[in-house]
């Protein structure tokens, strides 16, 4: 059987590699399937086309009598491109992405046919939207929601169809997607640092929230994915012993990307590319069969839409290759997981990125503003970053020693605290002039110095400081970004919102500006401390300090979860719009859902995995030890027991794990079902973590134990070492 699969693969890996395209140049390809600026531009009318612009740029409303310009520009050059067909691209709280294709094509009553795309079509679909989740909000009021185009990301071509971003909301005006909220926290953000960033420059009128994500995945072999019915119904393998040759050797980390994954990988460029998707970065991770691909940062929306994107390409692509992209935080059990991490920071329209220090004090002064600002908001809201990221699939890695702690702190880097220990040394009130000139030249006007050979990077931290940028780490791979991106531009607006009063405060109080600034964060680096951590994130030590702290430590998803119905992150999302507590309930259900759904799944697998695979097996492979034992003792009498003596300690040792499969498969049926039969969504999500998931790991460990003891061609699961080491 194993041999067969490798004749297979082996067929599969020549092929593909004959794949590799020599001498593609990206640039030219670049935004080729996007209406673009420049599209736009050489196919609207004037006004219209400032019109669009303005609402990318300035948020503002693109009026209505525009939008059958608009929606006739993107058809014409669609169809010059032979697009037939228009959808609305929305991103559901499924996790995946949804479209609804409907044609140009359109009859006359004179028998002949046109090509209309009409500016309500563009404005607004009706996508059958019964089955998507909306956590109540839809069965009590009217059973329908729809699409709305989002200016703010552009449209763009895959194959013959237009796909035009939208978000999705019930009839009742409830969000039912990651869009809008997305979209609310990045006007709120907007409209907080803009103010805060006029303290430092006046020609400010717009921030900009900017994301850079980092995508790791598992490519794995399409016909082997195919043989692994866990794989393929929850993808992560729920048995499998680690290869001999795990990443012990560390010899896959940048190491050379074989032919056939090169081959997928160019493919993948060519068509992100073309998509606008600007993908610089590629290399291989920790794991064998692990890789990663990373764009140039971009405006938040637009580059949420593009990790979206991205992710269903990878799939499509992946399949021409005879591959399968796995998404999942942890695939393979002893093998590193996915993460993706998201690299945020905030720049203005006169073109500063404000968590960059720049040449002069001022600009530093700002720098320390928005850097500490943000410090202030996760160590008041760090909780609500955990539970953005909380998932069943992420449970694995969060606390897991390889991913961050489920511990939320912040890494600086030893140069930045030393400025922050400094900043809290600030006398209160006014400041002498002795004490404004060692500000001047000691504290603010030595970082863009000290940050030059910053090269600190502490990979434990779930929330580090990078240079220019803060990188949020514990996202799963598997993760739309637009929570953890809602939450940090919610979290920092709100926190800039108070700022500014209170300096305005002290403003009117007699201080100067800068006096009031100084005064302000030094007493947010005294309320910060317990949350800036530069150890070890991954020791035990830290857990126990962070519990004296004060630091939560929630390591599964029910618990992180629990929290987000904590009246103060409630208040934080109410106050600010971006979600009514409605939705921030609403939401909390569908995840909860969700994550006692996965569980659950996984559980119906492993069953049928244990009793219809794995004991079978096992029994097979006994079978055939009780026939040898037997013909021993047919030909050797009773010497049979000295030469059989292995074989009959085996066959018990076989029976041994047999027995407990069975008893621990029927435990966690009956858990499953009891779970199951809980209405509180909070509840029964914990069932499903506490009482039926521990039961996987009986059934794993004695099904690997088997692996290792049954002969080869009698196990019917393909192996670790078959799926992780492509060539
Ligand atoms: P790592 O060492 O974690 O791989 P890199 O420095 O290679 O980090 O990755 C940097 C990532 O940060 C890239 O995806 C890049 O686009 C992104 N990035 C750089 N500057 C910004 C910024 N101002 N805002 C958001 N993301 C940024
Ligand atoms: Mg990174």
């Amino acid at each position: 059987m194993s041999t067969l699969r490798f004749k297979a693969l082996e067929k599969t890996v020549n092929k593909q590699a004959e794949k590799i395209v020599i001498g593609e140049k990206l640039s030219t390809l670049f935004n080729q399937n996007v209406f673009s600026h420049d599209t736009m531009r050489e196919y609207l009318p004037k006004p219209a086309f400032k019109a669009i612009i303005s609402a990318k740029e300035k948020g503002t409303k693109i009026p209505r009598e525009f939008a059958d310009q608009v929606a006739s520009a993107m058809k014409d050059w669609a169809i010059s491109k032979g697009v037939t067909h228009f959808t609305h691209w929305f991103q559901p709280l499924t996790g995946t992405t949804a479209e609804k294709h409907d044609s140009f094509f359109r009859p006359t009553e004179d028998g002949r046919a046109i090509d209309v795309f009409e500016g309500s079509a563009l404005v607004q679909q009706e996508p059958d939207a019964s089955s998507f989740p909306n956590g109540g909000i839809r069965n009590t009021f009217e059973a329908r929601g729809y699409t709305a185009w989002d200016p703010t990301s552009t449209a763009f071509i895959i194959g013959t169809t237009l796909f035009i971003p939208s978000v999705f909301i019930s009839y009742t005006g409830e969000t039912l997607d990651y869009k809008v909220p997305l979209l609310r926290a990045l006007q709120v953000v907007d409209d907080a640092a803009t103010e805060v960033a006029k303290y430092f420059d006046k020609n400010v009128t717009k921030v900009q929230s900017t994301l850079g994500w980092e995508q790791e995945y598992f490519l794995v072999d399409l016909n082997l994915y195919n043989s692994r019915p866990d794989l393929q119904m929850t993808g992560r393998t729920l048995v499998g012993h680690s290869p001999a040759k795990g990443q012990q050797l560390d010899d896959h980390y940048f190491g050379a990307i074989p032919m056939r994954v090169m081959a997928y990988m160019q493919d993948l460029e060519i068509e992100s590319m073309k998509l606008g998707i600007p993908i610089t970065t590629r290399h291989n991770e920790v794991a064998p069969n692990q890789f990663e691909c990373a764009p140039m940062f971009e405006e938040a929306n637009q580059a949420v839409d593009h990790n979206s994107l991205l992710m269903d390409l990878m799939g499509r692509i992946a399949k021409k290759h005879d591959f399968k992209v796995l998404m999942h935080e942890k695939p393979f059990a002893g093998v590193n997981g996915s993460g993706k991490h998201n690299n945020w920071s905030l720049s203005t329209d006169t073109g500063e990125n404000l968590l960059s220090p720049g040449k002069n004090p001022k600009k530093n002064l700002q720098f320390l503003t928005f850097f500490v600002n943000t410090i202030k908001a996760v160590s008041e809201y760090g909780d609500m970053l955990r539970s953005a990221i909380a998932e069943a699939g992420n449970d694995h890695r969060l606390g897991a020693n390889e991913a961050p702690p489920a511990i939320i702190s912040i890494f600086i880097g030893s140069q930045l605290t030393s400025v922050l220990d400094e900043l809290e040394k600030v006398t209160e009130g006014k400041l002498s002039p002795e004490e404004k000139t060692e500000l001047k030249l000691n504290v603010v006007g030595k970082i863009p110095e000290i940050l030059l050979d910053n090269t600190d990077r502490n990979r434990t931290s779930p929330f580090a400081f990078t240079g220019n940028k803060f990188e949020i780490r514990a996202v799963g791979s598997s993760a739309n970004c637009a929570e953890p991106m809602t939450v940090i531009n919610t979290i920092v607006a709100q926190q800039l919102r108070d700022f500014k009063k209170e300096v305005d405060a002290l403003i009117e109080g007699g201080l100067s500006k800068d006096e009031a600034i100084f005064n302000i964060l030094r007493e947010y680096v005294k309320s910060s401390r317990h949350i800036l951590f530069e150890g070890d994130g991954y020791s035990d030590n830290w857990v126990k300090e962070a519990e004296g702290r004060g630091l939560t430590n929630y390591k599964t998803t029910p618990e992180a979860l629990k929290l987000e119905l904590t009246p103060k992150y409630i208040e934080i999302y109410e106050k600010t719009g971006v979600l009514s507590a409605r939705e921030v309930e609403a939401r909390n259900e569908i995840k909860l859902e969700k994550y006692s759904t996965k569980i659950s799944i996984e559980a119906n697998v492993l069953v049928d995995l244990a009793l219809s695979q794995i004991i079978p097996a096992a029994v097979n492979y006994q079978n055939v030890l009780v026939k040898n034992v037997k013909g021993l003792k047919d030909i050797f009498g009773d010497d049979f027991k000295d030469l059989a003596k292995d074989q009959m300690e085996l066959i018990k040792t076989i029976s041994t794990h047999i027995n407990a499969i069975k008893s621990a498969t029927d435990k966690l049926a009956k858990e499953a079902k009891k779970a199951k039969e809980i209405t509180d969504h909070q509840k029964q999500a914990e069932a499903f973590g506490k009482k039926v998931k521990p039961l996987f790991d009986e059934i794993r460990y004695n099904s690997d134990e088997l692996e290792e003891l049954i002969d080869n061609n009698l196990w019917p699961l393909t192996k670790y070492r078959e799926m992780l080491f492509t060539r």
